[in-house]
């Protein structure tokens, strides 16, 4: 280790600033954050600076730098682009005993800035002892991301409480694994989710009752997108990152899985077509069995729980348990296998809405509402409708929609087998049958299909045009 991180006091502390341009004005924004008192020196000082320094009860003054100007301060820090300034600030201060900074120059440092991740009263530095500072921001903005922005109510919290637990469990151990809890469990999710108060009554009722073994896990109902892994959010890559139990079904991507917990226990819960692996009730009953055990159950299901994902039934049963859950939207399969194939749901010149239709039709008979499907200017985009692509087209076709509307079938969007399969309303499915295009397949109709031979971008999959 070539430098030994810590964290300064510099609560109402003089620190010494030279410089007044734009590197200084940094400087000033972080050491006044961090409650510095600044003695600014430079013959010039861009107002931003000066403002800054004076609304933190900080010292301006207009001059060239002279060591009588460190008597005092804790830490000093030159931002000039004067060699020699800088060379002399760094002697003088190393004479004072007092650590110094000079901007962009380590052999002249005695202490060096990290790249930092703020969530107070967490705070994160990253240092690459000067040799790489892109490299340590990089790291940086990784760990942006993957640290929710709440962190910080959720330490500020924990912190509130942290007497009383003192006071609950008698030793280190005990503490640990309660906090453990809290901190993985549904507090620290209620928190990140913007729910403060109902996270802070979840923990004085798990204060009260706590008693490890028999607490009531909770699941995460989490959209796992549509199969490239890339496309998950954050929140479903933590939620994924932390389950004891995942059940996922035939629609999460071999990619999606290999992101969750090395640990987690996987369930497969089928649900290809007409092949339930596990019964919609069994799934909920699983649901529920491994919840009330105290596990944290992520159930991850393909594109959004919402929709078509018979999300709200699983919720149902689970509210019906007492079982606490939450759900992440996910993206559904239309907007990505449309995105990838280069298909705009909705155009100003061609189509001013967009539905969403699942193609399964109950017994197998037309139930859906032909008229209302064939009205112009708008897209439909059909789930679950590869098997009844030839009814969905005659109905089409019979309640007046133009036999020649462009059809597009996206097969396996988003995956590296992706496939875009384009023709008229009136030949997609024999097409297909030709074809045969594997599932889950989306099948687009409207004049966007148009577009995507212009603005397909993703693989050149396309099956070669039949003859
Ligand atoms: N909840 C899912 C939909 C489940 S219904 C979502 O929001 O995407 C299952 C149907 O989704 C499939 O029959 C298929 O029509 C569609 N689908 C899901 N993933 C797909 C993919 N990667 N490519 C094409 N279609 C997909």
């Amino acid at each position: 280790m070539e430098y030994l991180p810590l964290f300064f006091d510099l609560q109402g502390q003089p620190v010494l600033l030279i410089g007044g341009g734009d590197i200084a004005l940094r400087k000033a924004r972080l050491l006044t954050r961090a409650g510095a008192r600044v003695r600014l020196v430079s013959p010039e000082i861009l107002p931003e600076v000066e403002q800054l320094v004076v609304e933190a009860a900080g010292e301006i003054i207009e001059a060239r730098y002279r060591d009588e100007h460190l008597n005092g301060v804790r830490l000093v820090v030159a931002a000039t682009d004067d060699d020699e300034v800088n060379q002399q600030v760094h002697t003088d201060a190393v004479a004072a005993g007092i650590p110094v900074n000079v901007v962009d120059n380590p052999p002249l440092c005695t202490f060096i800035f990290p790249a930092i991740v703020d969530r107070s009263p967490i705070v994160i530095g990253i240092s690459s002892a000067g040799k790489a500072p892109v490299l340590a921001r990089n790291l940086r903005a990784k760990l942006e991301t993957l640290i929710p922005p709440r962190y910080a109510e959720l330490a500020s919290l924990v912190g509130r409480f942290r007497s009383a637990a003192k006071l609950k469990f008698d030793s280190v151990n005990k503490r640990r694994n309660f906090w453990e809890r809290v901190l993985g469990g549904s507090v620290a999710e209620r928190v990140f989710a913007g729910q403060t108060r109902e996270a802070e009554e979840l923990l004085l009722q798990q204060l009260h009752t706590a008693d490890a073994d028999h607490q009531v896990g909770e699941v995460y109902l989490v959209g796992a997108g549509p199969g490239d892994p890339e496309l998950l959010t954050f929140k479903a890559l933590r939620l994924m990152q932390q389950a004891d139990v995942v059940m996922y079904d035939a629609l999460v991507s071999a990619e999606v899985l290999d992101l969750c917990r090395r640990d987690a226990d996987l369930i497969y819960v089928g649900k290809q077509r007409d092949n339930h692996a596990v019964p919609q009730q069994g799934i909920n009953d699983l649901l529920v069995q491994h919840a009330k055990a105290g596990k944290r159950v992520v159930r991850l299901k393909g594109g959004d729980p919402f929709i078509f994902g018979r999300g709200g039934e699983e919720l149902q049963q689970l509210k019906a348990a007492g079982v606490p859950f939450q759900v992440v939207p996910g993206i559904t399969a239309a907007s990505a296998c449309s995105t990838y194939a280069g298909i705009p749901l909705t155009h100003r010149e061609y189509s001013q809405s967009v539905k969403f239709i699942t193609g399964q039709l109950k017994n197998r008979t037309s139930d859906l509402d032909f008229d209302e499907l064939a009205g112009s200017r708008q897209t439909l985009v059909f789930y679950m409708g590869l098997h009844t692509i030839e009814k969905l087209s005659k109905g089409l076709i019979v309640a007046g929609k133009a036999k020649d509307t462009p059809v597009a079938i996206v097969s396996r969007g988003t995956r590296p087998d992706q496939q875009v399969l384009t023709g008229r309303l009136d030949q997609i499915a024999q097409l297909q049958q030709k074809a045969q295009l594997p599932a889950p397949a989306l099948i687009i109709v409207g004049e966007v299909v148009e577009l995507h031979q212009t603005l397909a971008w993703f693989g050149d999959n396309e099956p070669a045009p039949l003859p």
